[in-house]
């Protein structure tokens, strides 16, 4: 569940879940991706509070539970992603330190400078980049950190056919040094990018949606609104798979500057 779906509203979230949670991720990334994202954060201990937002099925708070120490959070606004979320953690033993809960990314349930840690893969487009990094700073201790994916222009310009579907889909997308320099100015000292290979689009995040698909399109044979909503998800492959050259996902590893 990638930027493209700027339209998600207009299914019905019944929809959305039952085609993405047959997935172990909603979004481009993988678990070398995570690591390689988490390697760049020091300082967190047994004690340390940590928030995924938008975390989905929660695919990568799993992998950040096996890896990072201390207590984690997983939050998002769909309640049949956090029900599988909670599954997952109690089959992998981490119920003790990893919790999912429903609500909303801009209306955070946490204290204020509480957080070591702000976690989002794929997600915080929902709020908006710039916005999400300002209002998530307030739930961050002095020297926490935040790490988000999001998606980036690689070039000045581009073919207007990608152009086009991005600013209607997601006009924040923006080229990386920009969005470093909105990082700066939310009062963040950047500490790391990078983009996310092809492997976390093709292998891990479009073969299992095009799985889930099938399963999907088997179960709603004749649902105009799910063939539609299918539909956009294949449009989103061959985009990829047309321009990749000009746009992709890329981690940013920040760290809250001043109080
Ligand atoms: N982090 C996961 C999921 C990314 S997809 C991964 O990388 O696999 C984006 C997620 O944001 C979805 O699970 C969606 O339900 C969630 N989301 C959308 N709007 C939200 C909001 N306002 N608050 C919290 N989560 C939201």
């Amino acid at each position: 569940m990638s930027n493209e779906n700027k339209t998600i509203h207009e299914f019905d979230f019944q929809l959305i879940c039952d085609y993405f949670s047959n997935m172990e991720r909603q979004g481009p990334g993988s678990p070398e991706a995570t690591l390689k994202a988490l390697s760049f954060v020091d300082s967190l201990t047994d004690h340390s509070l940590i928030a995924d937002i938008g975390c989905g099925t929660g695919g990568q708070t799993l992998v950040l539970a096996r890896h990072a120490p201390g207590q984690i959070t997983g939050l998002d606004l769909f309640p049949g992603f956090i029900e599988i979320f909670n599954r997952h953690a109690r089959q992998s033993g981490l119920q003790d330190r990893v919790k999912g809960i429903v609500g909303s990314m801009d209306n955070l349930p946490f204290e204020r400078k509480s957080l070591d840690l702000i976690w989002s893969e794929g997600a915080i487009y929902n709020i908006g980049f710039e916005r999400g990094l300002k209002e998530w700073r307030e739930y961050l201790k002095p020297g926490g950190y935040i790490v988000v994916s999001e998606s980036s222009w690689f070039t000045d310009e581009r073919p207007a056919e990608i152009h086009k579907f991005w600013v209607d889909a997601y006009p924040e997308i923006d080229t990386i040094p920009n969005q470093v320099a909105k990082i700066h100015r939310a009062g963040y000292l950047p500490i790391a990018t990078f983009i996310l290979p092809e492997s976390c689009w093709t292998e891990h995040y479009f073969a299992p949606k095009i799985a889930a698909r099938r399963i999907f399109l088997d179960k709603y044979a004749g649902n105009k609104t799910a063939e539609e909503f299918a539909a956009l998800q294949a449009m989103e492959e061959e985009l990829y798979t047309k321009y990749k050259e000009y746009y992709g996902y890329t981690f940013f590893i920040a760290k809250k500057a001043g109080r």
